[in-house]
C-alpha cells in the first residue's frame, strides 16, 4: 500500500500485522460489531483537501474522515480513489476502511491558520462520514464542532442514519454558521436496494432521516441519484420516490442519472451481467462512449421529472420554493449549478450552506459565543 502519505513518524517502533512495510502509527483491526470489515487506523497529515481549481463544485475544500465506504454501493463513483492506496476498487473499497483517527486535531490546526478564509467545506463527497465505523470512532462531533467554532460554513451529504445522533450538535452549529444537509437515495425496491447498496440503511430509514433533519429545523436536500436506466427510471418509480421525498419534508430534490467512471464501471458492470443480463446491451449503448449517459437520455429523463416534481410541490430549479419552503435560509438564491455529468442540474436546495440575506460574512472565531458540546 502507498501509506507513506499517512506516516508522521517513521521511528515508531511497532510494525503492524499484515502491513509489514509500515512502521508504527497504523493499526489494522477487525472488531465483532463490524464483521467482514478491516479498519486501518492512521494518523493523517492534513484534514482539508483542496478541490482542484476550475472544478464545477461550489466548494473549495472537502473533508473525508474515512477512505473506503462500508455502505458498499455497487455504483459508487468514488471506488477508484482506493486504488491510490494500492487496494482494489471493488471489495477492498467496501471492506478495507481507512480511519483518520487524528483528523479533528489536525483540522483544528488547519482552521486556526491566519490564511484560512472560512470558505464552504463539504463532507460526504467521496466517502460517507456516517458509515458504520463512525459509530465506533465518533469523529464527526469533533469535526462539526471545529468547523462551527472557526466560523466555517459546511455541508454534509450522507446515506447514514447515524447522522441523527449529531442532530442536536448540527442544530447548535447552524446558529453560528450556515450549514447544508443532503441525503442521497435512489432505490425504492427493497430487493434492489439490498443488492446494490448492501451496507447502507434502507430507503425507508433514509426517508426517516430526511424527516428528522427537517423536523429539527435544518434544511435537507435530497439527491435522487443515481437513476439507473431500465431499473429505476420508470414513471412509477420516479413518482413513488419523489412523492415520498416531498412528503418527508425535503427542501429540494435533484435527479441525476448514473455515472460510470473507472472503478465503478467495472464493479457495476460485473453486477449487471450477473443480476440483469438482459440489460447489458442497453448499458453498452448508453455508456459505450464514456462515463455519462448521452444527451438524449438526459433530455428524456429531464422531460419526465418536472411534472412529477410539480405534482408534489417540488421544482427542479429551486427545490422547495414551489412548496413555500425556504432553502438554507429564507430568500436564498437558487443553489449552485454544475454537477459533473449534468451541468444543467443544481445541488438540491438545502444541501449547500447559504448565508441569509444581510447576514454578516463570517468573522474571526468566537468560541465563547457557541453553544456546542
Ligand atoms: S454511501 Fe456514498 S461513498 Fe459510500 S459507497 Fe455509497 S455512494 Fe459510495
Amino acid at each position: 500500500m502507498r501509506w507513506d502519505a499517512q506516516r508522521l513518524d517513521l521511528d515508531e517502533p511497532s510494525t503492524l500485522p499484515g502491513l509489514p512495510d509500515v512502521r508504527g502509527l497504523l493499526r489494522s483491526l477487525q472488531v465483532p460489531e463490524f464483521p467482514g470489515l478491516t479498519l486501518h487506523e492512521v494518523r493523517c497529515k492534513s484534514a482539508l483537501n483542496a478541490v482542484p481549481k476550475g472544478s464545477a463544485m461550489p466548494f473549495g475544500h472537502t473533508i473525508n474522515t474515512f477512505r473506503g465506504c462500508s455502505h458498499a454501493c455497487v455504483y459508487c463513483f468514488a471506488r477508484s480513489t482506493h486504488e491510490w492506496l494500492e487496494l482494489d476498487s471493488g471489495a477492498d473499497f467496501d471492506q478495507q476502511i481507512v480511519v483518520k483517527t487524528n483528523i479533528v486535531e489536525v483540522l483544528r490546526r488547519e482552521l486556526a491558520r491566519p490564511s484560512w478564509r472560512r470558505e464552504h467545506v463539504a463532507l460526504g463527497t467521496n466517502t460517507d462520514p456516517y458509515q458504520r465505523a463512525e459509530g465506533r470512532y465518533r469523529l464527526m462531533p469533533g469535526v462539526i464542532n471545529a468547523l462551527a467554532r472557526s466560523g466555517t460554513p459546511f455541508s454534509i451529504l450522507t446515506k447514514g442514519t447515524l447522522a441523527r445522533r449529531d442532530l442536536p450538535l448540527l442544530v447548535a452549529a447552524a446558529r453560528d454558521v450556515p450549514i447544508g444537509m443532503g441525503v442521497s437515495m435512489a432505490i425504492w425496491d427493497d430487493d434492489l436496494h439490498a443488492a446494490l447498496e448492501p451496507g447502507a440503511p434502507t430507503p425507508h430509514a433514509r426517508l426517516e432521516l430526511v424527516r428528522a433533519i427537517t423536523g429539527a429545523g435544518l434544511p435537507c436536500g435530497v439527491f435522487l441519484a443515481p437513476v439507473l436506466p431500465g431499473l429505476t427510471d420508470s414513471l412509477g418509480h420516479l413518482e413513488a420516490a419523489i412523492g415520498a421525498i416531498a412528503e418527508a419534508g425535503a427542501t429540494g430534490v435533484t435527479v441525476l442519472p448514473l455515472h460510470l467512471r473507472p472503478g465503478a464501471r467495472e464493479w457495476f458492470t460485473a453486477w449487471l451481467v450477473r443480476e440483469h443480463p438482459a440489460l447489458v446491451s442497453r448499458y453498452k449503448t448508453l455508456y459505450g462512449r464514456g462515463a455519462y449517459v448521452p444527451a438524449e437520455y438526459r433530455s428524456w429523463l429531464a422531460r419526465r421529472v418536472p411534472p412529477i416534481m410539480a405534482r408534489h410541490g417540488l421544482d427542479r430549479q429551486s427545490g422547495g420554493s414551489a412548496r413555500g419552503v425556504g432553502a438554507a435560509g429564507e430568500g436564498s438564491a437558487s443553489p449552485d449549478t454544475g454537477l459533473p455529468g449534468d451541468e444543467s442540474a443544481g445541488f438540491p436546495a438545502g444541501s449547500l450552506p447559504v448565508r441569509r440575506p444581510g447576514a454578516d460574512p463570517p468573522g474571526p472565531p468566537v468560541p465563547e459565543q457557541l453553544s456546542l458540546c
